[in-house]
């Protein structure tokens, strides 16, 4: 009997080269899963059809002797923001309801081309702009560990598939902390990869210049088995870089320097504050074990990271605010009717756009209006090259940053809905990350128990840019540890 919740990339395409196991089988077993689980977890806002087939063609291929590719036979669950050539992508928003993609994002080519099976979409937070998919026009996703929970946000439906069994693996998207931190309540792995190692080609984008696709996985060695295939250079995205990534690994336990920087666990003047006790037992006991492994921890300081948030909180709406300007009905999804072209954009923008979104669109429009720009957004942009000088000053010390993921687990549905802030404060600790644009992933270090449920909990690692294998080779040795 094969233990389909315990599968991995490597173990799948084992099973399948010895023929014990089929594209079409596992497709089949997705599937049913799907139909039993999703009407009360709402991660899929859609299934497609052709998964079936694709998975055929596959088998065929695998009988035939074909040398296996990277993804040879992987179903996957993507989020709603990434096209797949053909199918319907909405952003979780009313706005692009009946929009169909008229062609494939870079990420969804590339893993094409390497033999991906694409299960469906999955449900997130409007347009990306939330920490818990309540924001989502389609209802909440309910997390797996405990249906009373959120799974956390935005790339919620996408963490809990794969926590769920409902997929093998699936792609998110991480602007502030959407892939990491639904990654950490789901525990399961997420992956933030450099800004510019993968390409935003066919994303719906939230705001530009911190966008990232990244992996969602049961493994830390399924992420860079997925990295691996998505990354690098693309003429359709400018920001894209052509890098040299370090293969194989860089850092062995010998050499290797991990910092804990002192403002996540402080909560005194500088400090980021808001850990719950028990997750930071968590995180120590993750310490100690490193340090077990003959990794030096050393004590390192980020002093702007403090500030982040409110940086955030001006640069993001900003360009999302630009960026949502394109949605008027006149392209894309639904269009109201006016009596003049200012009513028929206004109707449509008003009916199509929930509140989170159109709290940003005013907040963005706001702090790029003339007279403001300076005060708002050029001195956001100041505060972002201070957090960035912050990790390039570390990192001369150390070689990987170890943080908690977030401050607390997974939070109950509705206790934050209505308090946009504490829904804010939940990307304290992943947000830093998007504004240096270093890489970053969490990987699940056990759990802490609330109300008799056992909720996950999220180690983040943060490495230098383009130094995504040192995520992976002391991820890897940390999840060896299921405690
Ligand atoms: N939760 C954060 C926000 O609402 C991050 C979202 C994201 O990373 N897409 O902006």
């Amino acid at each position: 009997m094969i233990d389909f919740s315990n599968l991995t990339i490597k173990k799948t395409k084992e099973l399948y080269q010895s023929g014990e196991l089929s594209a079409r089988e596992l497709v089949s077993h997705y599937q049913d899963e799907i139909k039993k689980k999703n009407p009360e977890l709402n991660i899929y806002r859609e299934t497609f059809d052709n998964a079936f087939e694709d998975a055929e063609k596959i088998d065929l291929k695998i009988k035939h002797g074909d040398t296996p590719r990277a993804l040879e036979g992987i179903p996957f669950a993507i989020k709603d923001n990434i096209l797949i050539k053909g199918k319907p992508a909405g952003a979780s928003s009313k706005i692009l309801e009946g929009y169909t993609a008229s062609y494939d994002s870079t990420v969804i080519k590339k893993m094409r081309e390497e033999g991906a099976i694409f299960l469906g979409r999955t449900n997130m937070d409007e347009f990306a702009m939330g920490s818990s998919t309540e924001n989502s026009a389609y209802g909440v996703t309910k997390n797996p560990h405990d249906t009373t929970r959120v799974p956390g946000g935005s790339s919620g439906g996408s963490a809990a598939a794969v926590a769920a069994d409902l997929a093998l693996a699936s792609l998110g998207s991480d602007t502030g902390g959407s892939i990491r931190q639904p990654a950490a309540f789901c525990g399961v792995v997420g992956l933030k990869p450099t800004y510019g190692s993968v390409s935003r080609s066919g994303l719906i984008a939230m705001a530009s210049s911190l966008d990232q696709i990244g992996p969602l996985t049961p493994t830390v060695e399924d992420a860079e088995i997925i990295f691996d295939v998505i990354k690098g250079k693309d003429e359709l995205d400018s920001t894209n870089l052509e890098t040299e990534f370090p293969s194989g690994n860089s850092v062995s336990s010998a050499v290797c320097t991990i910092g804990v920087p002192k403002e996540y666990f402080s909560l005194s003047e500088g400090g980021m504050g808001g850990l719950d006790s028990d997750t930071a037992k968590k995180i120590m006991e993750a310490i100690d074990f490193l340090k077990s492994k003959n990794f030096e921890i050393k004590e390192v300081s980020l002093p702007s990271v403090k500030y982040a948030l409110s940086a955030y909180y001006i640069i993001m709406p900003a360009e999302a605010s630009s960026n949502l300007a394109r949605f008027d009905g006149m392209r894309y999804g639904p269009r109201e009717d006016g009596k003049n072209l200012f009513e028929v954009y206004t109707k449509t923008r008003e009916n199509g756009f929930g509140l989170e979104p159109r709290r940003r669109i005013i907040l963005g429009a706001y702090v790029l209006s003339a007279g403001y720009y300076d005060a708002y957004y050029g001195r956001a942009q100041k505060v972002r090259q201070l957090i960035r000088g912050d990790f390039e000053n570390e990192f001369n010390n150390v070689d990987l940053i170890l943080t908690p993921t977030t401050p607390h687990p997974a939070f109950k549905i509705g206790e934050k809905a209505n308090d946009p802030l504490s829904m804010y404060l939940e990307d304290v600790y992943t947000v830093p990350v998007n504004l240096a644009g270093v890489p970053a992933i969490s990987v699940p270090f056990g759990s802490v128990s609330r109300e008799g449920k056992n909720l996950p909990v999220g180690v983040q690692l943060i490495a230098p840019w383009f130094k995504e294998n040192r995520l992976f080779e002391v991820g890897k040795i940390l999840e060896g540890l299921k405690s």
